[in-house]
């Protein structure tokens, strides 16, 4: 059976691991540079690193938790003993790690992007500038708005009513350490988080920091140009902390416009009337990576069930 997953975040190589784990060979999709998706690692090129998305890996889940603790026999994940002392789950060296652990010997096109997924006589003919293939199943992971534009038209179920809140996020390098918590919860109205990334384990660098704007600020602010947002919110952090622009190495910004899901769908996946044709994310149960594996899961289970 030919199978093609539109996206290499959580969900979809969820997905392709599991399906390759049951012998079959599905081919992953993103057009994005790197795996991972929301679970992204930035490397700048001044050697600074920041988990600019998803900042820890909570887990409620039972059979995510044994994904999770494989993860951490291997080395991808380890506890961090976060600002208030609590442990979480993080990705090793970065959070991408978890992706790679999950997309280890997986069939990747990274730099792929899906424009068309149109259904003919042999099935569902993928296109990025040029034609993919053509594929007996499609599993889409992409958020609902840009699923939708891609998939919309051959679900048997509307996705619209999902809802989203969008973050903005400064990543900044200081020219020496901060005395203030390594994490620090909802500081002010225009902050959400503050996390010393550099203070997460196996980190090779230092005085790495990420802030997320709260979701009514990110809002506000979210079509601004992103070295207007940079400025904006490293005046923020820079304020809180009581340092000035001298002592910065470093300071760019993120636009997440579909960050964390705030109406999800309430069920595992849906699909296309012949149910060959799969959407799933995160936007199906809740907002966070556990939630992503869950449906992507869900998903590759239903196919090998139906094969
Ligand atoms: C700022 C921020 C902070 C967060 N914090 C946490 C946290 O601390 N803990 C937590 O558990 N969760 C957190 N999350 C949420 C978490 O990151 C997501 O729930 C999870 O990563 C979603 O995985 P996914 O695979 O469903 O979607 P995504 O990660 O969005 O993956 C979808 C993929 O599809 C690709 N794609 C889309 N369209 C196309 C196309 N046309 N062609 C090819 N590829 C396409 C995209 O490039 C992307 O890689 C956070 C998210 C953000 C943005």
């Amino acid at each position: 059976m030919k199978i093609a997953i539109i996206g290499s975040g959580v969900s979809g190589l969820a997905c392709a691991a599991r399906l390759a784990k049951a012998g079959l060979t599905p081919t992953v999709f993103d057009k994005g540079r790197g795996i991972g998706g929301r679970m992204a690692t930035r490397r700048a090129e001044s050697g600074f690193q920041f988990d600019h998305g998803a900042q820890m890996i909570p887990c409620q889940n039972e059979s995510f938790r044994a994904v999770l603790d494989a993860a951490k026999a291997a080395g991808h994940v380890a506890d961090w003993t976060t600002g208030d002392g609590g442990l979480q789950p993080v990705g090793t060296p970065g959070m991408t790690a978890l992706a790679k652990f999950l997309a280890q010997g997986l069939d990747l096109h990274q730099g792929t992007e899906i424009s068309t997924v149109a259904r003919t006589s042999e099935g569902w003919e993928l296109s990025a500038d040029h034609l993919l293939g053509t594929f007996d199943r499609v599993v889409c992971t992409a958020p609902v708005p840009q699923a939708i534009k891609l998939v919309g038209h051959a679900l048997s179920d509307p996705i619209d009513h999902v809802s989203y809140a969008p973050s903005l996020t400064l990543m900044v390098a200081l020219k020496r350490p901060l005395d203030a918590p390594d994490t620090q919860s909802a500081p002010n109205e225009a902050l959400a988080w503050i996390a010393h990334d550099s203070a997460k384990p196996g980190r090779q660098t230092q005085n790495c920091w990420v802030a997320q704007a709260s979701a009514d600020w990110s809002a506000t602010h979210l079509e601004l140009a992103k070295d207007e947002i940079a400025t904006l919110m490293l005046d923020l952090f820079l304020t809180r902390h009581g340092l000035g622009a001298p002592d910065v190495a470093y300071a760019t910004a993120h636009r997440w416009r579909y960050a964390l899901v705030t109406k999800p769908l309430g069920q595992a996946f849906v699909t296309s009337a012949d149910g060959t044709l799969y959407a799933g994310g995160d936007w199906c149960f809740g907002p966070n990576i556990e939630h992503a594996w869950q449906s992507g899961t869900a998903i590759a289970n239903d196919i090998l069930r139906a094969a």
